[in-house]
């Protein structure tokens, strides 16, 4: 069916959230980049990245120095203050070759920095492997929201002082949840984040390892938390 095509095809791809003011660049970034097979999403200022990443959360993100509504250090500073978007690495682009400006950017919480112009051949390299390393490397060792504690080394969860063993699935799905508190998430979205790339799963996947979770929630009265949005999706809320 298309739909589920096109579904595999976007599990497959990574998304690259190009955060620039300039059109000429950012259309050229979206052409090569998606040439290489990633999915482009641009934002020309501070709010059209802020809803763009709450429509998806992207994989990786390209930030000009200067943007006019904010600065591109000052985004990054704040995109690291949430843990939503604490992980997600990003590139700093900038036109001043000047050493001082990249050791802002970079202490403001940028992985890597390119200058303009950009090489595309260096650029491609830098994002692979910052993809890579964002797959292989989760700096959290756990999580909180309310009563729960997620520690992920040891893959248990608490709630207050019980102990819960949760499957692969289910901690990957609690710990997506957990992140990203108060945001509805369709199905597809669940699928995309959680379960990542090279599946070819029914949306009907989600709602069974939500079942799942809600019954390992159950006994100690948290799968509330679990909220189901009619027509939406779901929402994890207090
Ligand atoms: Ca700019």
């Amino acid at each position: 069916m298309a739909n589920k095509t096109k579904l595999a095809d976007s599990l497959t791809q990574k998304t690259i959230l190009c955060v620039e003011d300039e059109a000429s660049i950012r259309d050229m970034l979206r052409f090569s980049l998606e040439r290489e097979g990633y999915r482009v999403e641009g934002a020309e200022n501070r709010l059209e990245m802020s809803e763009s990443i709450s429509r998806q959360r992207p994989d990786l993100i390209l930030m000009d120095w200067m943007l006019p509504d904010a600065s591109g250090p000052q985004l990054v500073k704040e995109l690291r203050s949430e843990s939503y978007t604490r992980d997600i690495p990003i590139i700093m682009l900038t036109a001043k070759a000047d050493e001082q400006d990249m050791i802002k950017g970079l202490d403001s919480g940028a992985d890597d920095y390119v200058t303009k112009p950009v090489s595309l051949k260096s650029l491609n390299a830098r994002i692979k492997a910052l993809l890579r390393r964002a797959e292989a490397f989760n700096p959290d060792d756990s999580i909180s929201y309310d009563r729960l504690n997620l520690n992920l080394a040891s893959q248990t969860l608490s709630i207050d002082d019980m102990q819960i063993s949760l499957g692969s699935t289910e901690l990957k799905l609690l710990k997506f949840f957990m992140q990203s508190p108060e945001r509805i998430f369709s199905r597809a979205q669940l699928l995309d984040h959680v379960w990542g790339q090279n599946n070819y799963l029914d949306e009907r996947t989600v709602d069974v390892h939500i079942l799942r979770l809600r019954k390992l929630l159950k006994p100690n009265a948290a799968d509330h938390l679990i909220k189901t949005v009619r027509g939406s999706g779901y929402k994890f809320s207090v």
